[in-house]
């Protein structure tokens, strides 16, 4: 390998700091070792990159956040593209415009936008990287009133696998566009999303009532009723761990108007405890900062389900109490998009239901998994599909499960145009339809 070669390209290697810095992702069960990584600070260090990883026969993985609860950023004696350094964030507050670099995460887009009271959909913890969250999909507290981020990119520039660098917008290129915005990273990296921005003001609510397991089926169902009827700023959301199922919404927009709104709790019934906290915006997208924080073992299954029937909502309250299980009602602007608009297609979406285990000995894996999975199969009868950024190490399986058969036919279309060598698989992959030669 002669990777001198390459002008200008900060390269990182084993046995120094920044190296095993770089190969550290969320997933502390994730441990491999790239044969090289490349600080991509452009478009240009980026189409660089793939050429020397193409040139060498080395698998290509590509780091925004690390989030990917599998390690797809790390390949092992592959070489990984960090986009990390790429992490700058640009707002027009004028024209309600963000242009965000491939690498940057999730907070850096609020906190910029926050400044002009805008905002536009992200994830619920904001370590996150736009990247995979938005190529995805992108669920976050915003999107029943604004759409999912993906449906909020006006454009994108990206660096194919052949190196060029392409615009993808409802204008250009806009068969890229759709696959974009749901299709993950397999057509290639997005150097920077243009996304749009909306007036939410700085504040957010949040409503959350405790009732122990055992006596909160009636409670839940409840819940699940009112959600179907909530206002756009109420996403409904619901957790279960240890013991005690806690139910509520958050609200973003004018705290006494969710205050008002949380009165509809009281047909629960009494709870054991009960939580209303008035926080700003960017304060709600660090509430969960910590408890999903980095290094400890994770795993999780997740579900889409178009209705929460009473079975299911059964099912949930079995599950182990080590397993943390969430639902995040979806909805309101999300579902007024065409299933074939984007390619992300579950618009008909109900609930997200994840089941989530976290532990720090290493003795636990197989023990943790198995128990993961198995509170999962219970939801399974229930399920419509899978968000694709919540699978996991379901191989093609899985992918099914994230897009239809016509969504999926017309992703491995634009697979076959621009990655027909499949250089992007480190992903949940959508092969091109030929396997690639050699
Ligand atoms: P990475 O591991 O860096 O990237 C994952 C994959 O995305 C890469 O392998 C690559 O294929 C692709 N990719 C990333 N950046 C680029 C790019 N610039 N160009 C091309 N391809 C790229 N999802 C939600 O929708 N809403 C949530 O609220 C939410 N909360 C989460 C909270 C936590 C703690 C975690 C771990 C995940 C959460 N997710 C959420 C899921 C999240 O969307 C996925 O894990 C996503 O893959 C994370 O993206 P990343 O950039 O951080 O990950």
């Amino acid at each position: 390998m002669t990777p001198h070669s390459i002008d200008g390209l900060t390269l990182l290697r084993p046995g120094t700091a920044a190296y095993d810095e770089a190969r550290q992702v969320w997933n502390a069960m994730i441990d491999r070792r790239p044969r090289l990584v490349v600080r991509c600070t452009s478009p240009g260090d980026v189409a660089a990159g793939i050429a020397l990883a193409r040139s060498e026969g080395l698998e290509v993985g590509v780091r925004c956040g690390g989030h990917s609860i599998v390690g797809h950023a790390v390949p092992d004696q592959g070489l990984m593209l960090d986009l990390t350094p790429m992490a700058a964030v640009r707002v027009d507050p004028v024209r309600r415009r963000a242009w965000i670099q491939g690498g940057a995460l999730l907070g850096a887009l609020d906190v910029a936008t926050q400044e002009h009271g805008l905002a536009t959909t992200a994830g619920n913890v904001s370590h996150t990287g736009v990247g995979g969250l938005a190529l995805g999909g992108g669920m976050g507290w915003l999107a029943r009133q604004h759409g999912l981020t993906c449906d909020n990119v006006e454009s994108f520039e990206l660096v194919t696998a052949a190196g060029e660098v392409v615009r993808a917008s409802a204008t250009e290129n806009p068969e890229l566009y759709w696959g974009l915005r749901g299709g993950g990273g397999n057509f290639g990296v997005v150097s920077e999303f243009e996304l749009r921005l909306h007036e939410t003001g700085t504040q957010a609510l949040t409503v959350e009532l405790d009732f122990p397991v055992a006596v909160a089926a009636e409670p839940m169902r409840r819940w699940r009723d009112l959600s179907a009827a909530a206002p756009r700023p109420a996403t409904y959301a619901a957790s279960v761990f240890g013991g005690i199922a806690t139910l509520g919404f958050v609200w973003v927009g004018d705290p006494e108007v969710g205050r008002a709104h949380a009165r509809v709790l009281g047909s629960l019934g009494e709870p054991v405890a009960r939580r209303v906290v008035e926080l700003s915006y960017v304060d709600l997208q660090r509430r969960e900062d910590t408890l999903e924080g980095h290094a400890q073992r994770r795993y999780w299954k997740g579900h889409y389900l178009r209705e929460l029937p009473d079975e299911a909502i059964a099912a949930l309250l079995e599950h182990d109490p080590a397993m943390g299980a969430s639902l995040q009602a979806y909805g309101g602007a999300i579902a007024e998009v065409p299933p074939d608009a984007t390619a992300f297609s579950h618009r008909d979406t109900a609930f997200e239901y994840v089941g989530a285990a976290r532990w720090t000995d290493p003795a636990e894996d197989d023990d943790r998994i198995a128990t993961a999975r198995a509170c999962a199969a219970r939801l399974a009868p229930f399920s419509s599909g899978t968000y694709v950024n919540t699978l996991g190490d379901d191989g093609n399986d899985g992918v099914r499960l994230a897009y239809p058969p016509a969504t999926l036919a017309r992703l491995t279309a634009l697979k076959d145009r621009y990655d027909p060598a499949n250089v992007f698989h480190l992903n949940q992959n959508i092969p091109p339809s030929a396997p690639p030669a050699g």
